[in-house]
């Protein structure tokens, strides 16, 4: 789609409002934490100030999980960040939990509980555990076309930054943080939302990539409550054309019918939307659609009328080398999405580097 299009089509995706936050008595200590409660006072949501630290009054259910957000203190070892090959050296959390519904979601089986969204009150407690390990990263075979971008930290683990930053405030001074720096080191995050407005004036000075994920428009009916695709084009076309770092995340790659064509579509239209920008420094990671017995159960229970196929018959069972086993694609079709995928980068993304294929 030609930006001009791509601009005419696309209306802002609507914030998300939590029906309440909670927060704790040591979160609002915080100035960060305090201002987390005002946002979402001035958006209308339920302010419930808690008594004590432990977090209480939680919603067992989805839809009420889905919309609460609680603000808390992140404990030494919440802080303590992690490695986290191959998608960057290492990992830090400014929040877990995300308002979209994807029935896909990987946070599926990895975060423990109802899915509420939790967001980090002590931002200057957690900023400070990232430069000791400056060039500390593991450079491997499987990450090294990332090895020209310093030392890489990943803000997105478990939640999309983006999505929740109208109440954190959170992501824009980590990019801030990051923009300070003197050395080799990458701020790194992954979100599907579009509100990239706040974050285009600050000075970042090219140590934040931005990964932008997408995915073909036949697969938009998995991805409930996230911006559409040309909302997510026009976000990565702002963010490009303010000299950010720019990454694809064309994730999860599913075996959608005419799957050829609606993925080359898709990196086509990709193209359209970075046409002009000066110096994307484009990347690509392409992950194909997995999931293991407890995401799935997850999944189906958080959305049972799904067509998303997960079934064990149709996959490859694959044991991961922490002993869990995962279903993936069969190898034949790995390797077809594989070939095709990458060849349509080449064609319509030529100045890309894919850093890996999963
Ligand atoms: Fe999960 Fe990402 Fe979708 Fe949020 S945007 S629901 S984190 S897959």
């Amino acid at each position: 789609m030609p930006s001009d299009q791509l601009e005419a089509s696309a209306r802002l995706h609507p914030a998300w409002k939590p029906k309440r936050l909670l927060i704790t008595p040591s979160a609002l200590s915080w100035p960060q934490g305090a201002a987390m409660a005002e946002r979402a006072a001035a958006l209308g949501s339920e302010i419930v100030r808690l008594k004590a630290d432990r977090l209480t009054g939680l919603p067992d259910n989805y839809r009420d999980a889905k919309t609460t957000m609680a603000v808390v203190v992140a404990s030494p070892s919440r802080r303590r960040p992690q490695p986290i090959p191959p998608s960057a050296d290492w990992r830090f959390d400014l929040a877990e939990g995300c308002p979209a519904h994807c029935s896909y979601c990987y946070l599926a089986g990895s975060l423990a509980g109802p899915p509420i969204i939790r967001a980090y009150a002590n931002l200057p407690e957690i900023l400070p555990a990232l430069p000791p390990l400056l060039g500390q990263g593991q450079v491997t075979s499987r990450n090294a076309a990332r090895a020209a971008e310093g030392t890489t930290f990943e803000a997105s683990c478990y939640t999309d930054p983006l999505g929740i930053e109208h109440i954190t405030g959170s992501l824009a001074e980590t990019i801030r943080f990051f923009g300070d720096w003197e050395a080799e080191a990458q701020l790194r995050f992954t979100t599907k939302y579009d509100a990239v407005g706040p974050l285009l004036a600050l000075p970042h000075g090219r140590r934040t990539r931005i990964r932008f994920s997408v995915n073909a428009r036949e697969a938009e009916r998995f991805e409930g409550g996230a911006p559409r695709m040309p909302n997510r084009l026009r976000a990565m076309r702002k963010a490009a054309m303010a000299g950010y770092r720019i990454g694809l995340t064309v994730a999860p790659i599913l075996n959608l019918p005419g799957w050829r064509e609606a993925y080359d579509a898709l990196l086509s239209d990709c193209a359209a939307a970075l046409e002009g920008a000066p110096d994307p420094d484009l990347t690509v990671e392409l992950i194909t659609h997995r999931f293991t017995e407890g995401s799935r159960e997850v999944l189906q229970g958080w959305y049972p009328g799904s067509t998303l196929e997960m079934d064990p018959a149709l996959r490859t069972r694959k044991t991961t080398k922490f002993g869990s086993v995962k279903y993936v694609f069969p190898r034949e079709l790995m390797g077809e999405l594989r070939r095709e995928l990458e060849a349509s980068v080449a064609r319509h993304l030529p100045g890309a580097r894919v850093l890996y294929f999963t």
